[in-house]
């Protein structure tokens, strides 16, 4: 058998991938795991968007190949969500265009900008695929620490000037995964500013602008006058109505990276089954409901697990927005013996937070994926194998 390519065989297997293996090991050893593992989330989604797939199922012109790009209607329905949630203009003709759920997009455009010997400007911790896609397509990621002393937010500031001579995307996520950090417009205009003094591609990553909590509204990056000129936003129906399985996701913004986007997948894929695009149209359009209802899910279950911590030693503030909880690991823990210990003397899965990149060394992230009393049980087995913890 052949060596798999360089590229592929230096890439470690996606995080999620590993922790998958060890609960499945905990589970045949008959352990009853609770995964606050992977942020999928277990609620389903809702019935008005599955119908809407439904209806479109015996129609002959969905079963043929769907445009790379997305269907007009779809991408005019992104254009109507950005409008009524945002107060945002989009062309959808150049500024919009379908994904097979936001990660395909992420991956794709490292492809369209980076070549080998580019920098990448790179959150640490963050969503894995940033650093990755940018190390297939041939390129280097720059990290940027996010720290609870600079609220988790870049200091762009520190970046060192032959870095920024070779560096292309800045790669940004707010509501932030994993930490749970939000910020507001005015570091989005600071971005934009930085991004056209130094020429930079920004890609903000908006997966989770609607799962929000306390009244708290997230900003969408397109917002800022003059971010069409530089930047484009990802985003998809995943977390916004539970539909992580359907691969339905969007990117929107500089006309000219969407262009370029676009041109890419067409040559690598085939867009999104039209009756899923469909599904996604009914929840853009109508999101209000579907969206209200988790998000008091969400928020009940987020108070659960930031009293339990906090219950044993912990000084945790309820994020608000994602869901995710990130926290510092107790005094003699690192981020993987801390996960292992939870996993293998409670059966709870947490995530270790180094698996987000070194910066989140010390830390570990725990996800909104189980209900209430399931939650709770999570809660009770750590507070039992732990007590008071100190740090
Ligand atoms: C879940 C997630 C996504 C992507 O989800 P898709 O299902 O591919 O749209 C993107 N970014 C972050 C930070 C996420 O957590």
């Amino acid at each position: 058998m052949k060596r798999p390519a360089t590229r592929i065989a230096t890439i470690p297997p996606y995080l999620f991938a590993r922790i998958e293996e060890k609960i499945t090991n905990a589970r045949e050893k008959g352990v009853d795991v609770i995964s606050l593992g992977i942020g999928d989330p277990d609620l389903p989604t809702p019935d008005y968007i599955i119908e809407a797939a439904k209806s479109q199922l015996h129609i002959g012109e969905n079963h043929r190949y769907p445009s790379a790009r997305g269907m007009l209607a779809y991408r005019q329905a992104v254009a109507d969500f950005y409008q009524k949630r945002f107060g945002v203009e989009l062309d959808p003709q150049a500024e919009v265009c379908a994904l097979i759920g936001s990660k395909e997009g992420i991956a794709n455009i490292n492809y369209c900008y980076v070549d080998p010997g580019d920098y990448n400007l790179v959150p640490s911790p963050a969503y894995p695929v940033y650093d990755i896609a940018t190390m297939l397509a041939g390129g280097q990621p720059y990290y940027l620490p996010l720290t609870p002393q600079n609220n988790f937010l870049p200091d762009l500031a520190a970046i060192p000037a032959q870095v920024l001579a070779k560096a292309k995307i800045l790669w940004l996520n707010y509501p932030n995964n994993p930490t749970g950090a939000i910020c507001n417009l005015a570091f989005f205009e600071e971005a934009v500013a930085f991004a056209k003094k130094h020429d930079l591609l920004i890609c903000h990553d908006g997966a989770y602008s609607e799962m929000t909590y306390d009244g708290y509204v997230a900003p969408s990056f397109m917002q800022v006058p003059g971010a069409k000129d530089t930047a484009i936003e990802f985003s998809s129906c995943s977390k916004h109505f539970n539909m992580t399985g359907w691969r339905v996701g969007f990117a929107v913004g500089c006309p000219e990276a969407i262009a370029t986007l676009a041109r890419y997948k067409s040559n690598v894929d085939s867009g999104i089954f039209q009756a899923l695009q469909y599904a996604g149209i009914a929840g853009l359009l109508d999101p209000s409901p579907a969206v209200e209802a988790m998000k008091q899910i969400y928020a009940g279950r987020r108070d659960i697990l930031v009293d339990g911590f906090n219950a044993m030693g912990w000084q945790l503030k309820a994020p608000k927005a994602t869901f995710y909880l990130w926290a510092p690991v107790p005094a003699g823990f690192t981020s993987a013996s801390f996960a292992e210990f939870i996993l293998d003397e409670a059966g709870v899965v947490i995530t270790p937070g180094n698996g987000y990149g070194g910066e989140g060394e010390g830390f570990f992230r725990a996800a909104l994926t189980v209900g209430e009393s399931r939650m709770a049980e999570a809660m009770d087995r750590i507070q039992r194998v732990l007590g008071k913890v100190s740090f």
